[in-house]
């Protein structure tokens, strides 16, 4: 197969491993940064253009588009979408799953546990708000927010109080989140791949942090999920259309409760943690699928 890889940086680990596996099972790969793309979108014959020169001959597309570049990462992605070619997640599966409300409204739908989360727009009821996800301590998250940054743990009415009117004055969006306090500043990170969980690891927060993440200082180790959490994980990517997802979920005293959904797992905690070659699995998924071109929206 000849495939491009859709990324700004092809020195991440995560690029670099998904560069490697193509090439060790004898695919050409090509890295393409997403910003230098360029096209006009209303040609009769969709085509892409890179360098000065016309992008072809690709059978399959890796997005790694990262959260700041989503509305420009999108448009590219969906023209390699007219052009036919296969994409390892649809631009229209990961346009969903980097909205956080639209993400948790589907999973929701779907019966899938979720800490008890509330939105409002303006700062009038705040009391109802809080009182909605069962009262402080709560967790107030930026809806744009990613690696850990933007998550603030509310403990009491007034600190809760505070924070979202410092950031609805900000302007910037919010949600309200039910604290899940026994998770013990650790979370769950499973990998799935074309429906099957592929790799899981447990992430612990820094000492003192109820925060999770890698990049805030926390470590991961592998560990053996329940099938209660298993096919939760399945099921949280199925519903956001994803084919490759990294599915983060709090083990919560009523069971496993999603907190979001990845569209480009990064692949170096998972793979150090658990010994796993992900990225190959991703590229033996390509080799199956672009193959018959099972596509459920081509961007539509
Ligand atoms: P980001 O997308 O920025 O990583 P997350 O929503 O994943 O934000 O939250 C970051 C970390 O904060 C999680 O990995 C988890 O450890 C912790 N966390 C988030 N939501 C909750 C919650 N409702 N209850 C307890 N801990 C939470
Ligand atoms: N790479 C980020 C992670 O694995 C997620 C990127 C995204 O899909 O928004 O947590």
């Amino acid at each position: 197969m000849k495939i491009a890889l859709l990324a700004r940086n092809p020195e991440l680990y995560s690029h670099k491993r998904l560069v490697e596996a193509a090439q060790a099972r004898g695919h050409e790969i090509e890295v393409i940064n997403t910003l230098r793309c360029y096209m006009n979108i209303t040609s009769h014959r969709p085509e892409l253009r890179y360098k000065g020169e016309k992008v072809s001959g690709f059978d399959a597309v890796i997005p790694r588009i990262g959260a700041s570049i989503t509305f420009y990462g999108l448009a590219v992605l969906r023209q390699f979408e007219m052009m036919g070619v296969y994409t390892l997640n649809e631009s229209v599966a990961i346009g969903r799953s980097r909205d956080k409300l639209r993400s948790l409204q589907l999973l929701s739908r779907a019966g899938i546990g979720l800490p008890v989360t509330a939105f409002a727009y303006d700062t009038n009821r705040i009391d109802e708000i809080l009182d909605i996800v069962g009262g402080e301590p709560v967790i107030i998250k930026l809806l744009e927010g990613t690696q850990g940054i933007g998550v603030v743990l509310g403990e009491t009415r007034s600190s809760a109080r505070s924070v979202i009117e410092a950031f609805r004055g900000a302007k910037v969006n919010i949600l309200v989140q039910e604290y899940i306090k026994e998770a013990g500043g650790t979370d769950l990170r499973c990998l799935v791949i074309g429906g099957k969980v592929v790799a899981a690891m447990k992430r612990q927060g820094a000492p003192g942090d109820f925060r999770s993440n890698l990049h805030r200082g926390g470590s991961a180790k592998s560990v053996k999920i329940t099938p209660e959490e298993r096919s939760t994980a399945i099921r949280a990517a199925k519903v956001m259309g994803l084919n490759v997802a990294g599915v983060d979920m709090l083990r919560s005293n009523h069971g496993p409760v999603v907190m979001e959904v990845n569209s480009s797992p990064g692949l170096e905690g998972v793979e150090k943690a658990t010994g796993m070659d992900v990225a190959g699995k991703i590229i033996e998924f390509l080799e199956h699928e672009a193959a018959h071109g099972n596509t459920r929206t081509k961007g539509k």
